[in-house]
């Protein structure tokens, strides 16, 4: 949010496009709690995003949908839940994780392994744990590096407040990302950033699916004003990554308005 308020960005929560009105560039928005409530914003350039949905063959089968159209599959395992031959990966499935290519990196060890375990008549062991990440450019050089797992849990990768804007991330975007989703991703050889974890925190406890609850409550995860997510991190993983952070002061800083707390 600090970076909306310095950017000076007003944000229309609950608004749903309705209408183009292109030859006058203006916008029509319906309020999604009160629908009869419209706006009508002037627009120079327009970036729309539309509803999601998934492809035909999918959703015009109701049988193995869920009442959104989403293939639906078990959040953790990513078997279909009623045809147990049947796993899915990627945006087209129903699991309540951020629809990105970094969750489909981390889906794909899990389904190889549970289609293997099925293929030789065995239950599915391998749980996703709900990983996603979002790069998010806020200028010519700093980004936001959100990386978080189900229920909007943060899961960082980096020895640093992932939270603050940083120039690392940014250069990580810009160059490290596509190199690793075309040469090692595509081709199977890329499944998350655990690695990494493991390198920087080797002693840090491995999330999956399956001990998810027991390092969390989602219910206390939202401090019930802002709404922004608590660490949730084991006490002695948080101190590693400050020890690092300290002996790394550099890599995470960034902007002016940076302080210790600020999530
Ligand atoms: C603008 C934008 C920016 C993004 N930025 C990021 C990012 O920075 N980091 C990140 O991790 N993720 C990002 N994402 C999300 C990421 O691109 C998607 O999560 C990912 O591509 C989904 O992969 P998928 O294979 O599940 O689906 P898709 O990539 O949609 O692949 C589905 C494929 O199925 C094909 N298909 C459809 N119907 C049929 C049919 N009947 N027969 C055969 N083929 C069919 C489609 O043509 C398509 O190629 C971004 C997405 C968008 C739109």
């Amino acid at each position: 949010m600090k970076v909306v308020e310095r950017k000076n960005i007003k944000v229309n929560y609950q608004s749903v496009l309705k209408e183009v009105r292109h030859d006058k560039n203006e916008a029509v928005f319906f309020n999604s709690a009160d629908k009869t409530k419209e706006t009508t914003m002037p627009y120079s350039v327009l970036h729309v995003s539309p509803p999601m949905k998934t492809p035909d063959f999918i959703h015009s089968n109701p049988g193995i949908v869920d009442n959104t159209g989403f293939l639906s599959v078990d959040k953790y395992t990513l078997q279909h839940t009623k045809y147990p031959n049947m796993y899915g990966i990627g945006d087209c499935t129903n699991t309540p994780n951020s629809k990105t290519a970094a969750a489909i990196a981390k889906q794909c060890y899990v389904l190889e392994q549970n289609l293997l375990a099925t293929m030789a008549k065995d239950s599915p062991k391998e749980k996703y744990n709900g990983y996603g990440a979002c790069p998010l450019v806020t200028s010519y050089n700093t980004c936001i590096l959100a990386e978080f797992i189900y229920d909007g849990v943060p899961r960082e990768t980096l020895p640093f407040n992932q939270a603050r804007e940083s120039t690392i991330a940014y250069y990580m975007k810009r160059d490290l990302f596509p190199f690793l989703y075309w040469n090692l991703m595509l081709k199977g050889y890329y499944h998350g950033p655990e690695f990494i974890r493991r390198i920087i925190n080797p002693f840090a406890k491995k999330i999956s699916g399956g001990n998810l609850h027991k390092l969390h409550n989602p219910a206390k995860q939202f401090n019930g004003v802002s709404k922004v997510p608590i660490r949730t991190e084991p006490e002695w993983e948080l101190r590693s990554n400050l020890v690092l952070r300290s002996l790394c002061p550099a890599v995470g800083r960034i902007s002016d308005d940076d302080d210790a707390d600020d999530r």
